[in-house]
């Protein structure tokens, strides 16, 4: 395995994010009405740059009273914005993508600094990902029947309302852009929540709200803590909808603070999800490929294939294969050019890998690669080793729980039964994948597994394919158009005649009709 000492920051890159959001004094405000304003609340919170566990920046933070004001910018915005036509909408929206790719090198070392991800891969992975989700929302307004008739009702799909976004550090923008992008083009109005432990690309991403010429109101940024501002919230009595992603232990918090006052609660959370390697798979294809996407993000994303489940006669050469692209992997200082791994986000993050690495060898699963500590050579910084597990079964803590970091387990399984209850086998059912040469057999184990998400032999991936959790893994779809339609309510209305119709309802399906 390759490692490399990390290099001192070059100054530039901390110094070019930095300067451009102290300009105008952004680190001290939040984005409120149309304006950037200073908070109510007085704490502030360190960005940790995870490659050298040093404070770089600090932030300040919202709290309940900043929500108070932010929520009811987005009410008063919402008479409006709600009404707009959809064009209108999606003008707007092809303004934030283009200024998203205008700004992509800031935003690529914004996420680098506040997260660790290699430089190289915010810039080809991270952002770019992230303005397709504005982008579709853009190109999902065309022709959207947000008016349709059936048997003599009138069914119209309306904006549900003001909407709180609260998202997690690991693709900090693309988190954003999946929830914004939608809720902007369906006709909502929002108050943004992000990780207060990756604040800086939201900070940047509400700049290019701006620029992009957002009547005031319609967005607003609110960074803080999630127990205050998240909590705020989820509870407040004028917010219609919350819409988190982020682990289950939040989600389910979140839904407790929202069940009184009724809102809908969209989650996006925690995931184990299996990759199942057929009987006829290509090895040399499939298992490097796997290995690629359970370490991708440094195993830091929701739906990575974290459970290689093999056949058991094929084992041997599984784990050989598995070993030989783990070793193509280069974990060092993420601004370097040859790194394709950076360390892990958070200090937080960096224990949990720990502590999981040693119960899966404290539970007799044996170690293929990696281990406790970190990588040889790097004596600071979030790093871990990347490691694989096998001689692991389905009910051993490593097989069960998220990690959410650089840790692979290989299951063997006897027969495709098997499989596909080991597939099965945890609370979680985000994603999934299914390799094998006879696509019936695949498409049939991929019909079987309970998951929101199933790729069969690692296909593109898809703005426009839904995502979202079966059982814990969430409620709620986003990307595409059925991302679209969670920030819609239904009205139907019977005895439909235009003329007799209020004036707003009018309005706002007069786009729909003229399209529909
Ligand atoms: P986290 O749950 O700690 O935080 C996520 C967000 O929720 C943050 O903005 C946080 O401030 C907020 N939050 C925390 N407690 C809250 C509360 N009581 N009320 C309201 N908001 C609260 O998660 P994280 O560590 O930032 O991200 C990692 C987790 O996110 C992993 O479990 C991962 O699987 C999950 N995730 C899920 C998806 C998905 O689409 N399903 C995508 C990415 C990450």
């Amino acid at each position: 395995m390759t490692t490399q000492l990390p290099a001192p920051l070059a100054p530039v890159h901390v110094g070019l994010i930095v300067e451009r959001l102290k300009a105008e004094g952004r680190l001290d405000r939040l984005f409120i009405d149309g304006e950037w304003v200073l908070p109510a609340g007085q704490s502030r919170a360190s960005v940790i740059d995870p490659s050298t566990e040093e404070p770089v920046v600090d932030i300040a933070l919202g709290n309940a009273q900043d929500v108070d004001v932010a929520v009811a910018a987005a009410r008063g915005a919402f008479a409006t914005w709600s009404v707009s036509s959809a064009e209108s909408r999606a003008l707007l929206l092809g303004r934030i993508h283009t200024l998203i790719l205008e700004r992509a090198e800031l935003f690529a070392q914004a996420i680098s600094l506040e997260m660790g991800a290699a430089l190289g891969f915010a810039r080809s992975t991270q952002v770019p990902v992230a303005a397709e989700h504005i982008r579709v929302a853009r190109d999902n307004l065309a022709g959207y029947p947000f008016l349709t008739h059936r048997e003599g009702v009138a069914i119209l799909r309306e904006a549900i309302g003001v909407c709180g976004l609260i998202t997690p550090w690991n693709w900090p923008l693309y988190q954003i852009t999946a929830k914004v992008g939608p809720a902007l083009a369906a006709g909502c109005t929002v108050v943004l929540k992000p990780s207060e432990l990756s604040p800086l690309s939201a900070l940047l991403f509400a700049e290019v709200v701006q620029d992009a010429g957002i009547p005031p109101g319609v967005f607003n940024l609110v960074s803080g803590n999630g127990p205050e501002v998240g909590a705020a919230l989820s509870a407040h009595p004028d917010v219609d909808m919350i819409s988190i992603t982020g682990s289950t232990r939040a989600g389910v918090l979140v839904a407790q603070a929202a069940a009184a006052t009724v809102k809908r609660v969209a989650q996006e959370l925690g995931g184990k999800s299996p990759n199942v390697i057929l009987p006829d798979a290509d090895l040399a294809r499939a298992v490097p490929a796997g290995v690629a996407a359970a370490f991708r993000n440094v195993g830091q994303s929701c739906s990575a294939p974290t459970r290689m489940i093999v056949p058991r006669e094929r084992l041997q050469e599984v784990e050989r294969i598995a070993l030989e692209a783990a070793l193509n992997f280069a974990v060092g200082d993420p601004r370097s050019p040859q790194t394709t791994h950076g360390p892990v986000a958070n200090r937080a993050q960096f224990n949990r890998v720990q502590e999981m690495i040693a119960a899966g060898i404290a539970e007799g699963a044996r170690l293929i690669c990696g281990g406790p500590g970190r990588p040889e050579g790097l004596e600071r910084g979030f790093y871990c080793r990347p490691t694989i597990f096998s001689s692991v079964h389905s009910q051993m803590q490593v097989a069960q729980e998220e990690i959410f970091g650089p840790v692979l387990v290989i299951i063997a399984y006897d027969n495709v039964d098997e499989a596909v209850e080991i597939a099965n086998d945890t609370v979680y059912g985000l994603g999934a994948h299914v390799q094998g040469q006879d696509l019936a057999v695949a498409r049939a184990v991929a019909a079987r597994i309970r998951s929101g998400q199933v790729h069969i032999n690692y296909p593109a991936w898809s703005p426009h394919a839904p995502f979202g959790g079966y059982k814990r893994s969430g409620n709620g779809r986003e990307y595409g158009i059925e991302g679209l339609e969670e920030y819609l309510e239904t009205k139907a209305i019977l005895g439909f005649q235009d003329a007799s119709m209020p004036s707003t309802t009018v309005k706002s399906s007069r786009n729909a009709q003229e399209q529909s």
